[in-house]
């Protein structure tokens, strides 16, 4: 975040990075978000967030708050907490923002129609619910998805969906199949550094 600081760059969550996404505005930007809505956001992130005047988006799994990742259990991925409703209010009343991960962090590939519509909406409003601000941005889960399911969150209003697709987004791009850049425990200073401002991550498909 500092380096992004010392670089110019702004940080915004998907409703502040909008007009840009759309063309409206320009300037250097990064979107920033966080995937499943872990406590250690709250934590970790937000304080730094903070510090650096930066806004960012955290998709939360409406069904597991105050629960762990249990999606991953199976796949022997550890357990780690996530926020819980007064956590996400927290988060919210810091100057972050909410975004959806369906109810229960299925994979929309392996749901009938129906199933998929009724985890993209009632995972909507009950977010909302909980943190009294609208919930207008979406994130497939285990960046899994068909064409259909890039209707169908248009359709029902999201103005924005991110996937695991790598690359940094263009002008002109899909506002419902948005690529991100993946920055990882793993990812070294440098390393950000290419992915942010050279064409490091723009080459990789997936
Ligand atoms: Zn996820």
């Amino acid at each position: 975040m500092c380096l992004l600081k010392l670089m110019g760059y702004q940080g915004l969550s998907m409703s502040a990075a909008m007009p840009y996404l759309t063309g409206e505005k320009q300037g250097k930007v990064v979107g920033i978000t966080f995937d499943d809505g872990y406590l250690n956001n709250l934590t970790n992130a937000l304080p730094v967030l903070v510090r650096f005047g930066f806004s960012s988006t955290c998709y939360a799994v409406s069904q597991r708050l105050g629960q762990t990742n249990v999606w991953d259990q199976a796949q022997g991925i550890a357990q780690t907490p996530l926020m819980n409703a007064e956590q996400l209010s927290q988060w919210v009343a810091g100057g972050q923002e909410v975004g959806a991960h369906t109810r229960h962090h299925v994979s929309l590939l392996q749901c009938d129609n129906d199933t998929c519509v009724e985890e993209m909406t009632q995972c909507r409003a009950e977010l909302e619910a909980v943190v009294n601000t609208p919930v207008s941005h979406f994130c497939y889960p285990y960046g899994q998805y068909a064409p259909e399911h890039v209707i169908m969150a248009k359709q029902l209003g999201y103005g924005t969906v991110t996937t695991t697709q790598r690359g940094r987004v263009v002008s002109g791009a899909d506002l419902w199949q948005l690529p991100r850049v993946p920055v990882l425990r793993s990812t070294t200073l440098p390393v950000f550094w290419l992915k942010v401002v050279t064409r490091y991550e723009d080459r990789r498909s997936q």
